[in-house]
């Protein structure tokens, strides 16, 4: 049996999720790909990883339901035995509305995907990492947005300040797992050339606003990815609640 480091990615079924998969793949890694709905996409990216000699499963969980999120990591504990690194990457945005116009249920759905369920996606990979738990440590690498520094005004203040929570996180788990093996990073992309933009009802953006961006264009997801991995090696040893702005100088 493999002993080869275990992965699970949320949202590893498109954009920047998918480009970590396969990045964490080629440097070694087996990868849970996580998805919400799009099993097609996720069933490709673990097509793509077994066809370059790797290992993956595709794992369907909605990380805004709680039950779910436990069975997903039963499944990989299933299938794998092990875990050794979780990126919180599944997040969803919204149609951009001022804030005086969104509605509690909006509200709610975008606090539960994005922060409660990167909360309880981190409790569950601490479970099994944390060398307090007999597990043998590992990497928790957070996805975050440079959102939190702009703040998202006219278009979405509400996911902003969900991932704000992420940095916040981010920060305080660090710190109170330091000493169990377990580190915990950050990355704040700017904007990245992904679906979704289109799934907040703007799929022009990333274009769009290349202007406002010092290197005027948007990012890829592989120039995200190269930054989660980094976090996830052990090049990165020494370093823990830190978060990387993967921005174009946004
Ligand atoms: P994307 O292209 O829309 O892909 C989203 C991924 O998350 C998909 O795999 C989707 O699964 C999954 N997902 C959505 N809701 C989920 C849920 N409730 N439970 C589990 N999985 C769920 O998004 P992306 O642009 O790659 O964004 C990834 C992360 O980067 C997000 O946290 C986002 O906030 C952050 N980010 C993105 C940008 C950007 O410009 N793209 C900038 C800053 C931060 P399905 O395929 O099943 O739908």
């Amino acid at each position: 049996m493999s002993d080869a480091p275990v992965l699970l990615v949320t949202g590893g079924s498109r954009g920047i999720g998918a480009a970590v998969s396969l990045m964490a793949a080629a440097k070694g890694w087996r990868v849970a790909v996580n998805y919400a709905a799009n099993r097609e996409a996720a069933e490709k990216v673990v097509a793509e990883i077994k066809a370059a000699g790797g290992d993956a499963i595709a794992v369907q969980a909605d990380v805004g339901n709680a039950a779910e999120i436990v069975s997903m990591c039963q499944a990989v504990d299933k299938h794998f035995g092990r875990l050794d690194g979780l990126v919180n990457n599944a997040g969803i945005v919204d149609q951009p509305q001022r804030l005086d116009e969104m509605s509690v249920e909006r509200i709610e759905r975008m606090m539960r995907i994005n922060v409660t369920g990167s909360i309880l996606c981190a409790a569950e990979a601490v479970r099994r990492m944390s060398t307090k738990h007999g597990g043998r440590g590992g990497s928790i690498v957070n996805i975050s947005s440079m959102a939190v520094k702009l703040g998202s005004p006219g278009q979405y203040v509400d996911y902003a300040a969900s991932k704000a929570a992420i940095d916040t996180l981010t920060i305080g788990l660090a710190r109170e797992v330091a000493m169990e093996g377990v580190r915990v990073n950050a990355i704040r992309p700017g904007i990245i050339d992904t679906d979704i933009h289109a799934s907040g009802g703007l799929p022009d953006r990333a274009r769009d606003m290349a202007p406002n961006i010092p290197m005027q264009r948007p990012g890829r997801a592989e120039e995200v990815a190269d930054a989660v991995l980094y976090f996830l090696s052990p090049t990165a040893s020494y370093t823990t609640g830190a978060i990387i702005d993967v921005s174009g100088g946004r």
